[in-house]
């Protein structure tokens, strides 16, 4: 049996290296960018007007003169239109070009028109005011975004507007999520007296399908050829498994049996923790990963919290989750020698500080208890006393 330490450090010393895939452009949200994006014009690409009203000459206004006659509209979308007398104006909105020959819009807040005459009722404007110059925000051909950077909507939109109809980004795992177990049925089915529908397998998908990743359910039955040939063929045909139940010390409890006859390299089985102490990890020889959980369904969340989903993020390169700490807000004990997740509800006192509520529930199969906390304080394994106004680490969910 390990500690928890060692046990996240091994988890995320095996992390993999994904290679590169071209999605759509929509679909690459959340990804990690491949490629280099360069600006493929400048930026904005032509001296854009920012305000609606009228564009005039600023030696005009300069020379006193307040009264423009409009000559022209010059609208977004248009192309550009030429004033070559002085002494008049255009009217110009918002996105649009400036007119040649024009250099200071002036808002329509700030004049008057009558009769196709406009009247400047301000005292002063600036040469260049409310023009977007060409080029002013980026040059044609520099880097905009660099490899590695992580997608968000604002990346997006700047891969949009150069072009890019689909991006290099980061392939995201295939990964099998598999039940084990003669008690579960489906979730559409209803169980006889002695049996559960299976909600752990769900609880994982839905904690991968915010990474993007649509993971495949499988279920096995608790005997040992089944699981062997089963968990063989999905090793052929994915990433990564993740199992729940099975790897305890149960009568069919054939999980590490089945991956030691498939050569699947055990790094670790059984962590000093309260819930999930039965966790089994390992890994094949062309790394393929199997993260085997056990089965209770508190066991099963929490294993893929805190060590499966750093995996997940570490090897996608995604930032890691930021450490987060806690105040405990009532005394607690715990005696046996096993790191317990305590499972807790989060509230904020006035100073900004977290404050965690024990909402221990009746242990590792209620998964009920779920819903009620927030997350789930780390108590460390050599202590037995936790007093209220210590601080823990936290791992919280919501
Ligand atoms: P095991 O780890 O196989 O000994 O299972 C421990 C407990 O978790 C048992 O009460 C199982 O019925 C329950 N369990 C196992 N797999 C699931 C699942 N997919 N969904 C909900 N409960 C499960
Ligand atoms: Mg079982």
């Amino acid at each position: 049996m390990i500690s928890i330490e060692k046990a996240t450090e091994i988890v995320l010393t095996n992390k993999v290296n994904l290679p590169i895939e071209k999605v759509n452009l929509a679909e690459a949200i959340g990804r990690q960018l491949r490629e280099d994006l360069f600006a493929d014009r400048d930026f904005p690409p032509f001296d854009r007007v920012s305000m609606d009203g009228i564009a005039v000459r600023f030696a005009d206004f300069e020379k006193g003169q307040r009264a423009f006659e409009i000559i022209a509209v010059q609208a977004a979308g248009s192309s550009q239109k030429t004033c070559d007398k002085s002494g008049v104006c255009m009217e110009v909105m918002t996105g649009a070009i400036l007119p040649k020959g024009l250099d200071a819009v002036i808002r329509y807040e700030d004049i008057l028109i009558e009769n196709s005459i406009t009247t400047i009722t301000v005292e002063t404007i600036k040469n260049g005011q409310n023009i977007h110059r060409k080029g002013t925000d980026r040059k044609a051909t520099d880097l905009l975004i660099s490899k590695g950077q992580f997608i968000s909507a604002a990346e997006i939109g700047v891969a949009a507007t150069i072009g890019k109809v689909t991006l290099e980004v980061t392939k995201l795992p295939k990964i099998a999520i598999i039940s084990t177990g003669d008690e579960l049925v489906k979730v559409s089915e209803t169980p006889a007296l002695h049996q559960i529908r299976t909600s752990n397998v769900l609880t994982v998908q839905a904690l991968l399908k915010q990474y993007g990743i649509a993971a495949s359910l499988h279920h096995i039955n608790d005997n040992e050829a089944e699981t062997t040939l089963k968990l063989g063929e999905l090793l052929n045909e994915n990433d990564v498994l993740i199992l729940s139940g099975g790897v305890s010390k149960g009568k069919f409890d054939y999980v590490p049996k089945a991956l030691e006859i498939l050569n699947v390299t055990k790094l670790f089985h059984k962590v000093k923790q309260r819930p999930g102490k039965p966790f089994w990890f390992g890994k094949t020889k062309n790394n393929k990963m199997v993260f085997a959980l056990p089965g209770n369904p508190v066991s099963t969340f929490m294993c893929a919290n805190r060590y499966f989903l750093p995996w997940l993020r570490a090897s996608m390169n995604l930032s890691p989750f930021e450490n987060k700490f806690a105040v405990l807000d009532t005394d607690f004990s715990f005696k046996p020698n096993l790191q317990y997740f305590l499972q807790v509800k989060i509230s904020y006192a006035e100073n900004g500080q977290i404050l965690a509520k024990p909402i221990s529930g009746k242990g590792s199969g209620d998964l009920a208890n779920l819903t009620d906390a927030d997350g789930f304080l780390e108590l460390p394994a050599n202590k037995t006393d936790f007093k209220k106004g210590d601080v823990y680490r936290l791992i919280s969910y919501r």
